[in-house]
């Protein structure tokens, strides 16, 4: 690749649109333009990447034994009818009209023509286990398209789907892309955590989602020091060991807390520790009032409690709607003889003799106990996570990060052979339902999020495996044949030992040459500059640690190759 023949149009400037640094490096690098909101071009560097990516992603699950195919981007509302997604998918569903007047949407997801292809196709359990998965641009109209690939419009993503005769088989087929996501990741040189993204119900967790680590991420996620466990933070299990009730229980006591409502105010008053108050926090439940129970130094994870009570939507009530529904001013409320429904985050279970608001101004009550003074519907995991909680799979210590989705596996059962009636034939005779799994990749959002991970103030820092090329040769002397003809002879080699090369040779200043290479994050740089005549070296600079060495050129080809082959196997 020469650079005075490629389209690399870097910027000076940080646009002003740009909001994160993914978006901003790889506009400044020339690596993408914007069309209209949430919708780019990828230019010749930009593309590059994103193929390695798409090698990457093509090698692994062909290893796994998954076919490519290619569905079509324009899909038929009549299948998204069958399965009621049609009405389910909202606005991010773009949806027009043909010349005949037929429905059709644009796919954001293809489980719709997997399973019509699998019904018309699959007859028998002889045809199956199969996976077949596509690597395709795909269209969802995001409200608020921003961050550049982060969360675009259109992407490029891959898509699997395996198709089994059982759950038992299913899990087989899912575990198979749960080793080949992890090669896939590793591959492209991120650092990244597999994070269970449901609560790790019984007989195992089959949907997981893989994190790109970064500063900048999106979700913060539970790690665990120790092992491999990592939970969105709102999917953490918290373990609780259930204490022996050791205290006699005392008798319950009214004290008076004049206009103390806060917990730290009462705790003051009182002397008493967070850990020995219970919070009673009202949340409306679906537009109805639920109290819920936490230790004082506790926060309530809206998520634990909404999988708990069953309902879409949980949130915090006013102190108006407080009142309305208990009759009792904000920061008094409490458990005993309250008349809403009540839950309680498991710890509550372990507290003794603890203390509560009085369901009266200016009153609390003391020596509170479970089981013998509160009536209580439900309890469970309801709080959220913290550092000093122990790993619920080792005990070992947790960590907190940020982290960006770039794949997500789960199991699908039986939802969409069963809408659309896609069976096939097992061993007995019988017709079954096929049992799906379905496996996503946002092969886009890896060049973002690769980026996001790996920059500095000089630019991009590629992982070489992704890199657009590997090496760029900077010619620092264009008028000068001795330098030109060094330079230009390290290009050809390159070439032929099969390495990805960039030759800047362009009639530029070379400030301005380094500047350009730092910002593109090409992994090794190559520097033939006004020096060679006399000493016959040339400069190699490694991007990721701006470790610099002189050597011959001969040396330089030979040690970038043998790096270059290391980082890829
Ligand atoms: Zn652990």
């Amino acid at each position: 690749m020469r650079y005075s023949q490629t389209l690399i149009p870097t910027l000076k400037e940080t646009p002003a649109e740009a909001e994160v640094v993914s978006h901003r490096l790889m506009l400044r690098a020339g690596f993408i333009r914007k069309l209209s909101a949430g919708i780019y071009s990828y230019l010749p560097l930009g593309l590059a990447a994103i193929r390695k990516v798409e090698n990457i992603v093509r090698e692994e699950m062909n290893r796994a034994g998954a076919q490519e195919i290619l569905m079509p981007m324009v899909q038929p509302a009549d299948l998204w009818i069958e399965t009621g997604r049609y009405e389910k998918y909202g606005p991010e569903l773009l949806r027009f009209k043909d010349r005949h007047n037929r429905e059709s949407c644009l796919g954001p997801t293809h489980e719709e023509v997997i399973t019509d292809i699998a019904r018309k196709e699959l007859h028998s359990y002889r045809d199956l286990p199969i996976n077949l998965y596509q690597i395709q641009t795909k269209f969802r109209d995001e409200i608020r398209p921003r961050f550049g690939l982060m969360r675009g419009r259109e992407f490029v993503m891959k898509d699997a789907y395996s198709f089994d005769v059982s759950d038992e088989a299913a899990t087989l087929s899912y575990q198979k892309m749960y080793e080949a996501y992890k090669r896939i990741f590793s591959r492209c040189g991120l650092q990244y955590r597999a994070v269970q993204a449901d609560s790790g119900s019984i007989g195992g967790n089959f949907s997981h989602e893989f994190m790109v680590l970064a500063e900048t991420g999106e979700d913060t996620i539970v790690v665990c020091k120790s092992c491999e466990y990592a939970a969105n933070m709102e999917k953490a299990v918290v373990v609780v060991e259930k204490k022996e009730q050791t205290e006699p229980l005392a008798e319950l006591e009214k004290i008076e807390t004049p206009g103390k409502r806060k917990v730290t105010a009462v705790c003051d008053f009182l002397k008493i520790e967070p850990t020995q108050l219970v919070k009673t926090m009202v949340f409306k439940a679906d537009g109805v009032p639920v109290a819920v129970l936490v230790r004082g130094d506790r926060e309530v994870e809206d998520v634990k409690l909404k999988n708990l009570l069953g309902v879409a939507e949980v949130e915090m009530a006013d102190d108006k709607e407080v009142f309305d529904a208990t009759g009792v001013p904000t920061g008094y409320l409490g458990p005993v003889g309250i008349k809403i429904k009540v839950v309680a985050d498991q710890e509550v279970a372990n507290m003794q003799n603890f203390y509560v608001g009085g369901n009266e101004k200016n009153y609390h009550l003391k020596n509170v106990n479970l089981e013998r003074d509160c009536v209580i519907d439900g309890m469970a995991d309801l709080r959220q996570i913290t550092t000093s909680d122990p790993c619920p799979e080792c005990g070992g210590k947790l960590g907190l990060t940020e982290g960006i989705e770039v794949g997500h596996i789960f199991k699908l059962g039986t939802g969409y052979s069963e809408s659309m009636n896609a069976t096939f034939q097992d061993k007995d005779g019988k017709d079954k339902h096929l049992v799906m799994g379905c496996y996503g990749i946002g092969v886009t959002r890896i060049v973002a999020a690769a980026i996001e991970q790996n920059n500095d103030d000089n630019g991009i820092i590629f992982p070489l495996p992704i890199a657009p090329v590997s090496v760029v040769i900077l010619n620092l002397g264009i008028n000068d044949a001795v330098i030109t003809d060094a330079a230009e002879k390290l290009y050809s080699e390159f070439l032929s030992a099969g390495v990805q090369v960039l030759i800047d040779d362009r009639d530029e200043r070379p400030g301005f040459k380094f500047k350009d290479a730092d910002l593109l994050g090409t992994p090794f740089r190559v520097t033939v500059g006004k020096g060679f005549a006399k000493t016959g070296l040339v400069e190699v600079k490694t991007r990721k640690d701006g470790k610099v060495e002189e050597m011959t050129p001969e040396k330089a080809l030979s040690t970038l190759q043998e790096k270059i082959v290391a980082a890829l196997r």
